[in-house]
C-alpha cells in the first residue's frame, strides 16, 4: 500500500480514537455520507479540518489542494441524513468554511 494511503488510514484511526476518549462526535472518515451531489469529498474535508485544528500544519495545505471546498456545499442535507455517527457534516461545512 502506498505510504500516502497508509498515513491517511493512520490519521483516520487517530481521529477515531479521539472520539472514544473524548466522547465527542467527530468524523471518522468512513465516507458513508458520500456521494455529495456538489462533489465535495466530505470525509477528506472533515479529516483535514480536524487535523489542522489538532496542529497538523500540512493539513491546511492538503485542504487547499482539494478540488472542492466547504464553500461549495449547497446545504442539501444528504450527508447529515446519512452519517451514522451523527456528526452533522452539513452544518460542519459552515464551520470549516469559516476556519479556512
Ligand atoms: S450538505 Fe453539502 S456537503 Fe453535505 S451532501 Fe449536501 S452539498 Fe454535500
Ligand atoms: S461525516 Fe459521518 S458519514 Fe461522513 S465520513 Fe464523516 S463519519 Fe463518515
Amino acid at each position: 500500500m502506498p505510504m500516502k494511503n497508509r498515513l491517511q488510514i493512520k490519521n483516520c484511526r487517530i481521529i477515531s480514537m479521539m472520539d472514544i476518549t473524548k466522547g465527542v462526535r467527530h468524523c471518522v472518515c468512513c465516507s458513508h455520507c458520500h456521494p455529495c451531489p456538489a462533489g465535495l469529498n466530505i470525509a477528506l474535508i472533515n479529516k483535514y479540518y480536524d487535523l489542522a485544528r489538532a496542529g497538523d500544519d500540512m493539513a491546511a495545505d492538503h485542504y487547499m489542494k482539494l478540488e472542492k471546498h466547504a464553500e461549495d456545499c449547497v446545504q442539501c442535507g444528504h450527508c447529515s441524513s446519512r452519517c451514522p455517527f451523527h456528526t452533522d457534516p452539513m452544518n460542519r461545512m459552515m464551520d470549516i468554511k469559516e476556519y479556512f
